[in-house]
């Protein structure tokens, strides 16, 4: 018989979990042509090969204070960086979840709003109180998208309003604008229970309207906030810590996919991996990129 695992072992083995799922690795195997049977010197561990900060939880990092000076013209100033050419990820064969989905004429969020209704389309109906549509500057430059909504979304019907919420208010805040500037919103309206990752029939039934949203405000940049968000644009199954901070490109568009405010609280060391993330967005917005200690 094995010998039953300890309340603080398990608790350990959940933080993990979480933490792989962060960074976009829900499945694991063991490669067993190279693995000997675990005992108990060498337990059963994930077979994986994407690279993920191993520090140990520290104390909250702080995100840098916010640019000086806002510059958000339409034009970027000549200073600005070079705009990086995206690349492009190997897809999930078969057809993306958009190929058909052309533009709808004439559409608005209005319109996009009114067409999603009281939405019943999926599970997550039975249990939302609230749909959150998304929120912010219909004409934003910057498009923030995250999974889907938690207890407080629900509650409020707006994005990004709890624990998460106030880190990316803080990491918008940052770049030197405010949440009335950018768009955010999620892959999915409704909040899956227990804050579970949102399901394939879920995400299917919903993204077209996120599409919609994305093709109305006509952003220069998205940024996918974790795995679900980059997973669904981007249709691609790889881990999101192999393209996380990469300019790619969504539909014309530029996409970058960087890690989830949620992550970020369980592990505040990667900020500044995320910050530097944002330092890219903010070049390519024509924003200041203020040069101090977080800039390197
Ligand atoms: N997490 C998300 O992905 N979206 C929200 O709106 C809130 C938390």
């Amino acid at each position: 018989m094995p010998e039953p695992i300890s309340e603080s072992l398990q608790k350990n083995i959940s933080a993990r979990l979480g933490f792989y799922k962060d960074i976009g690795i829900s499945l694991f195997y063991r490669d067993r042509s190279a693995v000997a049977a675990p005992t108990s010197e060498h337990p059963l561990e994930p077979s994986v090969t994407a690279h993920f900060p191993t520090r140990e939880l520290q104390k909250e990092e702080p995100l840098p204070k916010p640019a000086a000076r806002l510059v958000f013209p339409k034009a970027a100033p000549p200073a600005t960086p070079a705009i990086p050419k995206s690349a492009s990820l190997p897809v999930i064969a078969g057809p993306s979840l958009f190929e058909s989905m052309e533009k709808v004429a004439g559409d608005s969020l209005l319109k996009t709003r009114e067409d999603l209704g009281e939405c019943t389309r999926c599970k997550l109906h039975k249990t939302r109180h609230k749909i959150v549509f998304g929120d912010g500057n219909p004409k934003a430059e910057l498009v923030f998208v995250g999974e889907g909504p938690g207890a407080d979304e629900d509650a409020q019907g707006l994005p990004f309003v709890g624990r998460a919420g106030k880190l990316l208010t803080q990491m918008i805040e940052a770049m030197g604008l405010q949440r009335k500037d950018v768009y955010i919103c999620n892959v999915v309206k409704c909040r899956p229970p227990e804050n579970r990752q949102p399901e394939e029939d879920e995400v299917k039934a919903c993204s077209p309207f996120l599409m919609r949203q994305i093709d109305t405000i006509a952003p220069k940049v998205i940024v996918c906030l974790g795995a679900t968000a980059a997973k669904t644009l981007l249709q691609t199954n790889r881990g999101i810590s192999q393209f996380r901070g990469e300019w790619l490109e969504f539909r014309g568009r530029k996409l970058l996919a960087t890690y989830h405010p949620a992550y970020l609280l369980r592990n505040p060391p990667a900020k500044s991996e995320v910050w530097k993330d944002l330092q890219k967005v903010m070049a390519v917005l024509g924003l200041e990129v203020k040069k101090g200690k977080s800039s390197a």
